[in-house]
């Protein structure tokens, strides 16, 4: 298949895409759902208004045509809540095109799952688990829900053959000082762990600068005693600055939107569970395609608007992010309806 390469007004190539399978999630992580907010009153998105798998993939074969992606991302919510996810793989794996289907999940469902997501045709798994301290995590998560339940997810996955990354968000007050003990347990293993810097997404959170632990300062406490260093990205737009460790040479990454941003490269778009594009994680709006395609949009006509929204794209909202004085007024999709 010839290769398209669709660009935006600042020249960022279309790559890869990332789909919200579902706003609903059995976490309530308190830097992303919190309890408080996403409770039994809350109005998550009607059946209807969520986009079949049939029309998931036919947007995907879309994006295929109108821009060359290669790479799909499941994520959520929690992408194992939605039912029969495994078809919506299998239905993905099937798109011409597509090389690699990956899913960021909170692993709680995952050691059901796994080997059959495997055998559908997923890839790579990205876990969340932010801390190994049972308790703590047991608050984070908002379920009660205990580590050792992440942790047969993990085996089950590495066991299919899946692919495993894990993610920890870090966030000052909740969290710093599961660093070290989360790089200890998973240094001489195969899984790439991933510490990402807290971030303002959604509106529900009660983001504070003070609150992010910056790149730098999670550099700084991991090599005082293990010593890492710098290693090159895999690909252009890769978001996690790589490291290794200096003794076995294993992988270690950190995700660094608040305090180093990556706009320049960023190359991903989001397809929320309602099926609106997103062109930036901290976009106020999206663009919608379910209702076109709904109103019986030809596959010309999909594409054309596909096209037109990312070569009229200029996001860059975390190089701004520091320097914009009324970021309060902002009113941002949040994270559980776009999946990170
Ligand atoms: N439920 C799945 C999970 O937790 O992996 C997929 C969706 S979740 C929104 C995707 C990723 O975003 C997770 O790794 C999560 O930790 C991260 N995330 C959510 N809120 C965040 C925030 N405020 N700052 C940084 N990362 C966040
Ligand atoms: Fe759910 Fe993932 Fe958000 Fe946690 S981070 S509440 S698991 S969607
Ligand atoms: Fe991409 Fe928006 Fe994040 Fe910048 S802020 S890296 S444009 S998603």
């Amino acid at each position: 298949m010839e290769k398209k390469r669709l660009l935006d007004k600042l020249g960022r190539p279309l790559r890869d895409l990332r789909i919200s399978v579902t706003d609903r999630c059995n976490f309530r992580c308190s830097y992303c759902m919190p309890a408080e907010i996403f409770d039994k009153d809350f109005m998550f998105l009607p059946k209807d208004d969520v986009l079949t798998f049939e029309e998931i993939k036919r947007l995907s074969t879309l994006f295929v045509k109108a821009a060359g992606i290669e790479k799909l991302r499941i994520t959520g919510g929690e992408p194992l809540v939605r039912k029969d996810l495994t078809r919506l793989v299998r239905m993905l794996s099937e798109v011409e095109g597509i090389k690699d289907i990956a899913m960021t999940t909170n692993g709680a469902l995952l050691a059901k799952h796994a080997k059959d997501l495997k055998a559908a045709g997923l890839h790579r798994v990205t876990i969340s688990l932010d801390s190994l301290d049972d308790e703590r995590f047991r608050k984070i998560n908002g379920r009660n829900i205990g580590v050792a339940q992440i942790f047969e997810g993990i085996e089950a996955a590495k066991e299919a053959g899946l692919g495993v990354k894990l993610n920890m968000v870090v966030q000052r007050g909740m969290n710093e000082d599961d660093i070290l003990p989360m790089v200890r347990h998973f240094k001489d293993t195969s899984i790439i762990l991933r510490f990402i810097e807290f971030m303002d997404v959604g509106n529900t959170n009660g983001w504070n600068l003070d609150q992010v632990v910056s790149k730098k300062e999670i550099f700084e406490r991991i090599n005082k005693e293990i010593p890492i260093e710098p290693i090159k990205p895999n690909y252009e737009g890769e978001v996690a600055t790589r490291f290794r460790f200096k003794d076995n040479g294993n992988e270690i990454g950190i995700i660094s939107s608040v305090t180093d941003a990556f706009c320049s490269s960023c190359s991903r778009a989001r397809l929320s569970a309602d099926g609106k594009l997103v062109t930036c994680l901290f976009a106020s709006k999206g663009h919608d395609l379910r209702d076109l395609m709904r109103s019986g949009a030809s596959d010309e006509a999909m594409i054309d608007r596909m096209a037109e929204i990312w070569t009229g794209r200029h996001d860059r909202y975390s190089e701004e992010r520091l320097s914009n004085t009324d970021k309060k007024q902002i009113r941002k999709i949040e994270m559980s309806h776009i999946g990170g």
